[in-house]
């Protein structure tokens, strides 16, 4: 039998794998979720003889149970292979008592490749499998590290077309040169007048617009999501957390069946939710640590059991995390309000209507795995800044987040739980915050004398996602009001 998912929501539409990626959202505008979370079949001892993908294929196939074993592998191929500059794929560090998971090995250099490698496979397999013969239109809302990743995940891709919108002014200046460089006749990269939250809300009016899907089916289009909202994306990212024991026990690190708590520096809740599925898959993980930068709505969220956005919107040095409405908590609540689509679409219907939502205090009790907290600004410069002056290692701003909030973990707990953090990018995409964490003086640098100078004083190579964009030229320069994403994207698509 295979494993379906439904809709977190009252229309309580149920599909299998294959259909769940290529709709991305569920029509009642719903998040898919497993009906069940399946065990891991194999040991630990047999999954720390493994390999990346291995690994990936033991995780994923219990998930896309409509995927033949042929199809899978050849996604799973296709998607960690050279692109990767390390074959190891996420390999781990250990700096000052923790272990940093770096996710950062792939095209564009930070965690989302680790998903967004794959999604394009897996999409235009689902394709085939499901008889689609429009083209799959992606449709994303980036705060900086999704937008390049999917644009290099689909770039060329045959029957596929990408249309990426960006917070113009929201983003890292490489993260912004990395999208409007992005080659490919079927990429398509909108800068708008507005922060992540409302380009997200916009992304999610064009999805849920009935007529416009008509309107866009006749002329040959559907369009899909490459957001961390797509089941498609929160499968392959369950694979880490399960490779990361795994090697953590082969390298003798930890004894059998000990215990590890995770570390996630948090934005839209997707990685961390992966971590939420492996510890339900029976990783022996112990507590998810959530870690906010100054947006720290989930930290609040955790400590009282209220989600509220009414808020004053933060741009920070961690960008992929300055977000207000984290998408995937909602597959959370769906679970802890015991699967329950009516209570949770009364709590989304709060949250779109006044911006907020309390939960039950049963519901509360279900957190317990949980530990929010969050780092400053001045607390995450200082992170980087030590951990370079002490062990030579140096991370970027969303990884020191989550360092940050380790170190007070650790602090008000006296937890000897050994730690996985989730190194979510490399520090050369965040080169002026994360080297003015160093030091002020390189403020009076150009971007690329920094990118050189981080080269040199971490004794890193320059990754040639960097090089890439050195003397890239724009290749997209369309900027809109957030009114106007829909009609950029129909005139996109038939112009
Ligand atoms: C997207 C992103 C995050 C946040 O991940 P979520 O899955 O949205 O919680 C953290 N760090 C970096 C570098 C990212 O790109």
């Amino acid at each position: 039998m295979d494993l379906m998912y439904t809709s977190t929501r009252k229309g309580k539409e149920t599909v299998t794998a294959s259909q769940a990626i290529l709709k991305g959202l569920a029509s009642d505008g719903g998040l898919f979720v497993p009906t069940s979370i399946p065990k891991l079949d194999v040991t630990i001892d047999e999954l720390s003889k493994m390999d990346y993908k291995e690994t990936a294929y033991e995780v994923m196939k219990l998930f896309l149970t409509d995927f033949t074993e042929e199809e899978l592998k050849a996604c799973i191929d296709k998607a960690y292979d050279s692109k990767f500059d390390t074959e190891v794929i996420a390999p781990l560090v250990k700096a000052d008592g923790a272990y940093y998971l770096e996710l950062f090995h792939g095209a564009t250099i930070a965690f989302k490749d680790m998903a967004l490698s794959i999604l394009p496979h897996l999409l235009t397999t689902s394709a085939k499998k499901n008889n689609v013969k429009n083209d799959i239109v992606i449709l994303t809302a980036t705060s900086g590290d999704t937008g390049k990743a999917a644009l290099a995940g689909f770039a060329d891709v045959p029957n596929t077309k990408i249309i990426v919108f960006y917070p113009k002014g929201g983003v890292s200046p490489i993260q912004e040169k990395q999208m409007v460089t992005q080659k490919g006749d079927n990429t398509f990269v909108v800068g708008i007048k507005g922060n992540f939250d409302q380009a997200q809300s916009g992304v999610k009016a064009i999805f849920n617009n009935k007529e416009l899907a008509k309107e866009l089916d006749a002329k040959g289009f559907q369009f899909s999501s490459a957001n961390s909202i797509n089941i498609g994306r929160l499968v392959p990212q369950i694979v880490y957390y399960v490779y990361a024991y795994s090697k953590l026990y082969a390298e003798g690190e930890i004894a059998k069946d000990e215990k590890i708590n995770v570390v996630v520096p948090t934005g839209n809740f997707g990685n961390i939710l992966a971590a939420f599925y492996a510890k339900n898959m029976g990783m022996p993980i112990d507590k998810l640590i959530c870690a906010s930068n100054d947006n720290k709505v989930l930290y609040d969220f955790f400590e009282t059991g209220s989600y509220d956005k009414n808020r004053e919107f933060i741009l920070t040095t961690s960008p992929s995390m300055d977000i207000l409405i984290s998408s995937n908590l909602e597959r959370l609540i769906y679970r802890i309000a015991g699967s329950d689509e009516v209570k949770n679409q009364e709590l989304m219907d709060a949250l779109s209507k006044d911006g907020k939502y309390e939960i039950t205090d049963s519901m509360k009790k279900e957190l317990a795995d949980f530990y929010g907290n969050y780092t400053t600004e001045a607390e995450t410069a200082e992170v980087i800044r030590n951990l370079y002056k002490e062990t030579g290692y140096i991370i970027d701003t969303h990884t020191a987040v989550a360092a940050g909030v380790h170190k007070k973990y650790v602090a008000a707990t006296g937890d000897t739980n050994k730690s996985v953090i989730a190194s979510t990018a490399s520090p050369f995409k965040f080169t002026r915050s994360v080297m003015n964490a160093i030091d002020e003086k390189y403020d009076a640098l150009s971007d690329f004398e920094l990118v050189d100078e981080l080269s040199k004083i971490g004794n890193v190579d320059v990754p040639n996602a960097i090089e890439e964009i050195r003397n890239a030229n724009v290749l997209h320069n369309t900027v809109c009001e957030v009114a106007d994403m829909e009609k950029v994207v129909v005139d996109f698509l038939t112009k």
